[in-house]
């Protein structure tokens, strides 16, 4: 039941009630009062009647006395009847009298026996009757007339009584009415307050239960719901304040979510509540935040695969599933991982990747869209979703999931958005492990220093710079050579100048930082990329580097000791040369001017040096 017709029966109940109460009440002190005021006018009557029987013995005319009763009767209309009674003593003095005074019952006969006036109503549907008799005393005086000098008793005994019938049927009657009036007027009295109530507490009932609409909606984080009410003051301004409440909370949780969507590529599932979106979005981004920075440590891809392995098996609980590596330029297919059996597609595929349709057609392939939807499927009673990804130009993934459930395909397809996002955080890692495996291969290596060598930096430096602009990342990149370098092969022969260019690698080796690269550029020239270094970091390097290699001390035949410098120009990519060559012709041009200049010191490349032909 609503609150506001509860209320109502409530009020109405009691009310109702009330009215009962009092009607009741007032009944019963009528029929009382109805009772007792017959009473009192029936003892009147018995007082004229002996006033008046007294002045008829009196004045000698006690044989008229039935026309005066009679009158008695007729004047009142309830005194339905009245009749007199002599006491033994009056008949024994006086004789039985009329024929209608002789005792006509039981009652008549105690009150002359016991002297006590008797009342009795009997009352049947119709009519109400008041029956009494009063009995008359003896006494010594009465209104001046003495008893005693008539009547030959003594004091106090019953002379007669008197014995009258009196019609109540009338008075129940207006009693009835009058208690049907009050009734009417309860009710009346009942309804009016009801439609007051009502009136003035539905608005507030109405904003009640639109606000436990509201409530219930937000709470299920639809913070959209409109508070109106036709409620003037308090409630008003309650309603307002809850629309401006909840226009508030949409709006900052609707900010949060969005924000904190742009993290993650791939969007959640909606769920109609931005509360718990954001509370899954941020799940999502801690999670992926802590698999980024494991897989950040990982030294090869194979452990990366094998961490998306783990999440695919133990976040997502995947139980039969395949994962790919393709190779694009050899357009071959190889499994990384499956969890159980044989690979669901034909083996062909391997030999042949872009006959797989998730990979060619880069969109995912889910086996109840249609179908035969891949016509390389060769597990006609298994269900598949396959998922492709893109590396870089040259490495995909393809992740295959299968299921005999039919029904576990949608909840498989629920999850590919989270599962991308962790491919999308593995991508750049995946891409950066590729480049190192390939970057270690020896043929990009000179053998003496173990640097990279001239072939390493023209084959790969468009690549590495591919995944820098990506990224906006920025190089610093050294250029240096030996001074006086010839003289030190002249003097000391070419096996001291080797070991100085070996020992100037082992300080780049010591010098340089993992991500930075070191290359033998000529024979004694060489070119160090620093990675992310501004140009204070760069220079901390150069020196570190100048520094220590001028401090070498490379003991020659003889048991003499000789010292060599270095020369140092650096340029700055993207903010000096916009590409890497370019810039390696900056630092170039700086590490001229340093020759130019004097020889072991470090030239910061300036614009100016290009642009001024007498330094070149
Ligand atoms: P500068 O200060 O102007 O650089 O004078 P420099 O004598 O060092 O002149 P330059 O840089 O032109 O000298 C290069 C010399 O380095 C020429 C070559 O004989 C020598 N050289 C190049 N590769 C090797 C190598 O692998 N081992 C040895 N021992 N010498 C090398
Ligand atoms: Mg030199
Ligand atoms: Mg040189």
């Amino acid at each position: 039941m609503q609150t506001k017709y509860k209320l109502l029966f409530i009020v109405a109940v009691m009310l109702l009630a009330l009215g009962i109460a009092t009607t009741i009440n007032v009944g019963l002190n009528f029929r009382e009062y109805s009772i007792n005021s017959a009473k009192e006018k029936a003892i009147m009557v018995a007082a004229v009647v002996k006033d008046g029987l007294t002045a008829h013995m009196v004045n000698g005319i006690m044989n008229k006395r039935q026309y005066f009763l009679d009158q008695i009767s007729l004047n009142n209309e309830p005194v339905k009847a009245l009749w007199i009674v002599r006491s033994k003593n009056v008949i024994k003095q006086y004789g039985k009298g009329f024929k209608n005074e002789s005792v006509r019952d039981a009652i008549d006969k105690e009150v002359l026996s016991t002297g006590k006036t008797i009342s009795k109503i009997t009352e049947d549907t119709h009519n109400i009757f008041l029956r009494m008799t009063i009995p008359y005393k003896a006494t010594v005086t009465n209104n001046g007339a003495k008893c005693l000098s008539c009547h030959d008793v003594n004091a106090g005994d019953t002379l007669g009584a008197v014995s009258m019938k009196f019609d109540m049927t009338n008075i129940r009657s207006d009693g009835l009415f009058t208690m049907l009036k009050i009734i009417g007027l309860n009710l009346l009295f009942i309804i009016v307050v009801l439609y007051l109530i009502n009136k003035y507490i539905t608005p507030y009932m109405n904003l009640f239960s639109n606000m436990q609409i509201g409530i219930k909606k937000a709470y299920s984080g639809d913070f959209t719901h409109e508070f109106e009410t036709s409620v003037q003051g308090d409630g008003k301004q309650i309603a307002l304040e809850m629309n401006e409440l909840f226009k508030k909370m949409q709006s900052t949780f609707g900010d949060i979510k969005f924000n904190l969507a742009t993290f993650i590529p791939q969007g959640l599932q909606d769920t109609k509540d931005p509360l718990q979106e954001a509370k899954n979005i941020i799940k999502e981004l801690s999670d992926i935040y802590k698999f980024k920075k494991t897989i950040e440590l990982d030294t090869s891809k194979d452990t990366v695969y094998g961490r998306i392995v783990d999440v695919l098996t133990q976040k997502y609980e995947l139980e039969n599933f395949s994962f790919y590596e393709i190779d694009i330029h050899s357009d071959t297919r190889k499994l990384i991982y499956i969890s159980q059996g044989t690979s669901i597609c034909h083996d062909y595929v391997d030999d042949k990747a872009s006959l797989c349709r998730a990979h060619r057609t880069k969109t995912d392939v889910i086996s109840t869209e249609f179908v035969d939807v891949c016509q390389e499927c060769v597990a006609n009673d298994l269900n598949y979703v396959c998922l492709p990804f893109s590396i870089n130009d040259d490495n995909a993934l393809v992740i295959s999931i299968t299921t005999k459930n039919i029904s576990e395909v949608n909840t498989i397809n629920q999850i590919l958005p989270s599962i991308k996002n962790y491919l999308e955080a593995a991508k750049p890692v995946i891409e950066s492990r590729i480049l190192m495996a390939k970057l270690r291969d020896t043929s990009l290596r000179d053998g003496m220093t173990k640097l990279y060598n001239r072939r390493f930096l023209e084959e790969f430096i468009d690549t590495v710079m591919k995944q820098v602009s990506r990224t906006n990342e920025t190089y610093s990149i050294m250029m240096l050579d030996i001074d006086f370098f010839k003289m030190v092969n002249d003097t000391y022969g070419h096996d001291v100048g080797d070991r100085v260019i070996v020992a100037l690698a082992k300080i780049f080796h010591e010098t340089i930082r993992e991500s930075d690269l070191a290359i033998r550029y000529g024979g004694e020239e060489f070119v160090i990329m620093l990675h992310n270094a501004d140009e204070n970091g760069a220079q901390m390097v150069a020196q570190k580097i100048h520094d220590a290699f001028g401090a070498l001390k490379f003991t020659v035949e003889g048991g003499q000791v000789m010292q060599k410098t270095i020369s140092i120009g650096i340029a700055k990519f993207p903010t000096d040369g916009d590409t890497v060559w370019k810039t390696i012709k900056f630092a170039d041009t700086a590490l001229y001017v340093a020759k130019t200049t004097g020889r072991d010191k470090i030239v910061q490349y300036t614009s100016e040096m290009s642009e001024n032909d007498g330094l070149r």
